[in-house]
């Protein structure tokens, strides 16, 4: 048995998309522009409207998948097939993308803490035009899994124990796992040792080893990328920590990026945007 060691600690961008919304951007910026199949990495996590109210304005996706997962607030969600809905805390959306969708992604509400992630994930080229699909579950369809000190919300993949979660994607067979530790809680798992791996910190304190042995303390908004290996152990500091394990099967195909399109060439990503512009999504 060979353990999951970190090859590299990522510590995410302030920066602003959409219309003016304030995020941090962990995958995705220059220090880890991906982590095959994950294409971005966006936190966001705010009390106060200015920094989220402006929201994302209809905006065009192709070729991959976004993934929304919301801790605080509400987001509304539309799109140009006509599905509406809002996603509640706790709750998670999965929007296959596909060859094109337009939606715009907006606050629900006018004050208060908003807080989640959107993570992308990439599609093998033979799918990157598939027809688009939503998978959608409330916090109340996540199922959790307790071991002592450890409470394990899984919403994607199966845990060691057997826990599945709700969403499926056998393409890329993501692990999605939100994972909350008391103090001083040790954390152990196994899953696909060929898969791409990554732990990233919402609070409190994540102690991790790395491949030469040395002991790191990651904080909130850092992101620990994992070496290959059939299991994983890592240790809650001093105070309740609380973090996402998310891994899944790399595509090893070339990814060219446009924006909001994902493809697997250049010439993929002009025709994404001349389709969006003639109307074609
Ligand atoms: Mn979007």
């Amino acid at each position: 048995m060979s353990s999951r060691k970190v090859k590299q600690v990522v510590t995410g961008q302030a920066t602003t998309d959409g219309a003016g919304v304030e995020l941090v951007r962990v995958i995705g910026q220059p220090e880890l522009m991906d982590l095959d199949p994950f294409l971005l990495l966006d936190a966001f996590r705010s009390d106060n409207p200015d920094d989220y109210i402006a929201g994302f304005p209809p905006h065009p996706h192709r070729g991959f998948e976004t993934v929304t997962y919301l801790l605080n607030g509400k987001m509304r969600h539309q799109d140009n097939a006509g599905n509406e809905g809002v996603i509640e805390a706790g709750g998670i959306q999965w929007m296959t993308a596909g060859k094109g969708i337009v939606h715009s992604e907006m606050p629900e509400q006018q004050n208060g803490l908003l807080e989640g992630f959107q993570l992308w994930i990439n599609l093998p080229s033979m799918y990157k035009m598939t027809t688009p699909a939503y998978q959608e579950h409330d916090a109340t369809q996540i199922p959790t899994e307790l071991r002592p000190g450890t409470e394990i919300r899984v919403i994607s993949g199966e845990t060691s124990q057997g826990t599945v979660g709700p969403v499926s994607q056998p393409l890329t067979n993501p692990l999605y796992l939100d994972v909350s530790l008391q103090a001083g809680v040790e954390f152990n798992e196994n899953f696909a040792a060929d898969h791409n791996a990554f732990v990233y910190v919402i609070n409190g304190t994540v102690m991790l080893k790395d491949v030469d042995g040395v002991k790191l303390n990651l904080e909130c908004d850092q992101l620990a990328v994992l070496g290959r290996g059939d299991s994983l152990t890592l240790r809650a500091g001093d105070q309740t920590s609380r973090l996402l394990l998310v891994a899944g099967k790399p595509l090893n195909e070339p990814v060219a990026r446009g924006g909001p399109f994902v493809m697997n060439t250049d010439e993929e990503v002009r025709q994404a945007f001349s389709d969006y512009q003639r109307g074609n999504f």
